[in-house]
């Protein structure tokens, strides 16, 4: 049984590894990270007392550009889950081709417990901690779970008061108004959105006329975005979301925009009574094992596991969150004939439209949203096919699949810096 989620997350290294063409000092080289930051952030508190937050950036790998990767305001935050999404990220970023490496950040903080002002001073505290290891061209920060705009804007005002002057590139997912881009604010859906798009094709769902029912765990920025793109397109029909608490379910499907407004407004899921009839309430295990084609964990690590796999129901497992199988629950999947779209494939698409936020930042010419969205779905179909094909033709799962992809971009960056072939006698 894996418990840490930094060796499970090398597990998967080694399964690409078998399919791609690295050589084995350029493994050795990506199982650990290149820096690793521990830093302690003093927060006056508005009652006047002081408390001492702990945060974590991790830069993982930077051979291909700077390492790229968000900030996660967590309770949960470990070294080890830094470390696997610092990882996570620098194969995300060559899985889709984005000039980047990897990085990660977090906080050990329940921000629902902070009032604005303090989770201003603590994102503010946690910028002047790390700024000293963060740059445009060095390590290029952007939200993760329970950050956002806001606190982007907050740390990139931060990096300029520092620093002298404004360089927006220095972090990504800031609001339109200082330097963000359109279309980044449901990117990680709209990608993963793409992607099923693709493998619709693949299945011959496009060819069918009935909607295919969709489960989708956690109802923050991508769970959100994604039930309202599922729910503007006639082939699918959202059947459940949930947050942290629990959720609703209604198999005739749910009202979406009135759901997703709701949540907006007050961060609660509007009362099961108040949704229509026939919707009734569910706990985040029950809608795991949901009778539905396709399933989207969208919120944290290791929800699908050892102990639950056996009983999920979907056809597709859409990966938006970062880790939500566990390699036990992969290899219980994989026997099961259920699909993985990995979530270094179906979540790229925040990362890749902080790519082009970067670009425009770095250019100072700005975009309009169609080009955005134009860019992106074209990005994501030509990786996923990528992906699509190499399972296919080695009759591997797509996870191990989307490995071998990155490694055929990593390997060589890392080589051309230098291994024992090298130096090996002739
Ligand atoms: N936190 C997001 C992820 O896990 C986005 C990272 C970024 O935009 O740099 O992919």
């Amino acid at each position: 049984m894996t418990t840490d989620v930094f060796s499970a997350a090398l597990q998967r290294l080694d399964m690409g590894a078998a399919h791609a063409n690295a050589h084995s000092e350029t493994i050795l080289r990506l199982r650990s990270p290149k820096q690793f930051i521990e830093v302690s952030i003093p927060v006056r508190m508005d009652d006047g007392s002081l408390r001492i937050f702990t945060g974590y950036r991790c830069k993982y790998d930077d051979t291909r550009g700077p390492a790229k990767g968000g900030i996660r305001f967590h309770e949960d935050v470990t070294p080890a889950e830094v470390k696997a999404l610092a990882f996570w990220m620098t194969f995300k970023c060559a899985c889709v081709g984005i000039p980047f490496g990897g990085g990660k950040g977090g906080v050990i903080v329940e921000p629902r417990t902070l009032s604005t002002a303090e989770l201003e001073r603590l994102s503010r505290g946690y910028m002047r901690a790390i700024a000293f290891a963060v740059g445009t061209d060095i390590d290029v920060p952007a939200p993760d779970v329970n950050t956002g705009p806001m606190i982007m804007a907050w740390m990139s005002d931060e990096y300029s008061v520092l620093t002298g002057r404004r360089d927006p590139g220095i972090i990504t997912g800031k609001p339109v108004a200082v330097g963000g881009s359109l279309g980044r604010d449901d990117a990680t859906a709209r990608g993963g959105y793409y992607c099923l798009k693709e493998l619709e094709k693949q299945l011959g769902w496009d060819r069918e006329n009935t909607p295919r029912p969709v489960a989708i765990q956690g109802f923050g920025n991508a769970g959100d975005h994604m039930a309202r793109l599922l729910d503007r397109d006639a082939r699918f029909r959202v059947v459940a979301v949930s947050d942290h608490h629990g959720g609703r379910f209604n198999p005739d499907g749910l009202d979406i925009t009135r759901l997703a407004d709701h949540k907006e407004k007050t961060h609660k899921m509007l009362p099961a009574s108040d949704c229509g009839r026939g919707t009734r309430e569910i706990s985040n295990k029950d809608l795991l094992e949901l009778e539905c084609d396709v399933l989207v964990p969208a919120a944290i690590e290791n929800v699908i596991t050892a102990d639950n796999a056996a009983r999920v129901k979907a056809k597709v497992v859409l990966e938006l969150a970062n880790g939500p199988c566990t390699p036990e629950a992969d290899a219980i999947l994989w026997k099961n004939k259920v699909i993985i779209i990995p979530d270094i494939l179906a979540n790229a698409g925040g990362v890749t439209v902080s790519y082009f936020e970067w670009t425009q930042n770095k250019t100072g010419y700005y975009w309009d949203l169609l080009r955005v969205h134009d860019e992106l779905r074209r990005k994501m179909a030509a990786e996923f096919a990528g992906v699509f094909e190499l399972a296919k033709s080695r009759a591997i799962d797509m996870r191990t699949a989307a490995y071998a992809h990155a490694l055929a971009r990593l390997a060589p960056a890392l080589e051309s810096t230098g291994t024992s072939r090298n130096y090996a006698k002739e």
